[in-house]
């Protein structure tokens, strides 16, 4: 299998090659040449998120060297449970996705690529990670790659735009692991690590790649907890679930799509975004236009330039098309309130902020008649967004065994300009 790039420039000739670069050399981003494709009867007695991802990843790494590992590197990485849960409402779950050592659903991703990094990287210097993350996507990094042998991670966050116990997360690991918080925004996190990534000369000196949700190795994996959920859904009730994603730079729902593109029993999928509405303007019909990002109390969602919508128009180049497949919508911070009050009594739990977008969207999609069976996606834990949440619902939450123990670790990060040069210096250190 090879991996063009969305721009059009030289293809990777293996999963390796696109896992090892991050971002094509042409700027674009790695796809899968072609999608396997599945039916629900190719995965009987096939039960466990490893063995499911196993099964649904192996056509992509056909003729690449980590192909013989790629069962390891299932058990190793997605050793997360990731239940379906019934809420209280009618023919409403809940996916979560919060059971991993940072509570967030990045963990899925960064643990996979971790797994394909340390067996792929086999240079005498150290491979250099640069990852920007609105929150959540550093924490999981770095919890993934810390004391890898070999490889260094430069985590790269908006200052003073992360809940505080992010921060701390960001800053726990020590060690092989370096927090940079930046003055600027999410997109001019994003932006330094695309302008290093992309730097011939500073790469020859510092070997680098990415981590963020550009890299296949951290896309392909989310499909895992898409395929499982709705195979168990089926077999259970022999029809589609749906699923309402929150979403931000499109990583998570993009795997959903390439899941229900591979023929996973997936019904709709929607997304739910906070008040950065460039998805939602662009799926009802306007024309797609990045946009500063605006901070909002669903921060890992705070994206202007959702940097995936390359990867979707690739693979549904039509955009009349893609607007009539997908659903976008929008949830504004006043509306993120109401729903986290109301959730313990509607839904029969404590909601995270993100989640908590998901859940107004399907509220709206109930309200106007639809009775399907439809799937929310937790992306977080609630603990995580405690200054948020626990005001609004009135009791402290507690948070999960894994995430207080990194909450007890001590926890730096060093302050630099929103500029390339200042990044760079980091780099070469
Ligand atoms: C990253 C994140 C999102 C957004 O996911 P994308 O893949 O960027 O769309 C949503 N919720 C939480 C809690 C996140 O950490």
């Amino acid at each position: 299998m090879t991996f063009p790039s969305t721009r059009g420039g030289p293809a990777a000739k293996n999963l390796s090659e696109a896992l090892l670069a991050g971002l094509a050399p042409d700027g674009g981003l790695y796809v899968p040449a072609t999608l396997p494709r599945f039916t629900p009867a190719d995965f009987d007695g096939i039960d466990t998120l490893p063995a499911i991802t196993h099964r649904l990843l192996a056509p992509l790494f056909e003729g690449d060297a980590l192909a013989g590992d790629l069962g390891p590197i299932c058990a190793e990485a997605l050793d997360i449970p990731a239940p379906l849960v019934a809420l209280t409402p009618p023919s409403t779950w809940l996916l979560e996705l919060f059971h991993g050592p940072t509570a967030a659903f990045k963990d899925f991703g960064a643990r996979f690529l971790a797994a394909c990094m340390r067996r792929v990287h086999t240079g005498t210097k150290p491979l250099t990670i640069v990852v920007a993350t609105s929150g959540d996507t550093g924490a999981a990094v770095g919890a993934a790659f810390h004391r890898v042998p070999g490889l260094r991670v430069v985590i790269l966050y908006p200052d003073g735009r992360v809940s505080p116990r992010q921060a701390h997360q960001l800053g726990c690991f020590g060690d092989n692991v370096q927090a940079l918080r930046v003055a600027g925004s999410f997109d001019d996190c994003q932006r330094l690590a695309k302008q290093a990534l992309a730097d011939r000369d500073l790469q020859a000196v510092v070997p680098l790649s990415s981590a963020n949700s550009i890299s296949l190795g951290r896309l392909l994996p989310q499909m895992a907890y898409y395929a499982a959920s709705s195979l168990s859904h089926w077999r259970a009730h022999g029809r589609a679930l749906g699923f309402v994603v929150p979403t931000g730079n499109l990583g998570n729902a993009m795997a959903a799509i390439l899941a229900r593109d591979s023929g996973l029993p997936i019904g709709r999928i929607v997304l739910a975004t906070n008040a950065n509405r460039v998805l939602p303007d662009f799926f009802a019909g306007a024309p797609y236009t990045p946009a500063a990002s605006v901070a909002t109390l669903a921060n890992a969602m705070d994206v202007g330039a959702p940097s995936n919508v390359e990867r979707l128009r690739w693979f549904h180049p039509d955009d009349d098309a893609l607007r009539a497949a997908f659903t976008a919508r929008a949830v504004d911070d006043d509306t993120i309130r109401t729903t986290l009050a109301a959730a313990p009594a509607r839904y029969g739990t404590v909601l995270c902020p993100h989640t908590a977008c998901a859940a107004h969207v399907l509220e709206g999609l109930r309200a106007e008649g639809d009775d399907g069976d439809w799937a929310i996606v937790s992306t977080a834990h609630p603990a995580k967004f405690e200054r948020i949440v626990e005001p609004l619902v009135g009791h402290a939450v507690e948070a999960p065994p894994a995430l207080a123990e990194l909450l007890e670790r001590p926890s730096h990060a060093e302050p630099i300009a929103a500029d390339a040069g200042a990044l760079r210096a980091v780099l070469e250190r």
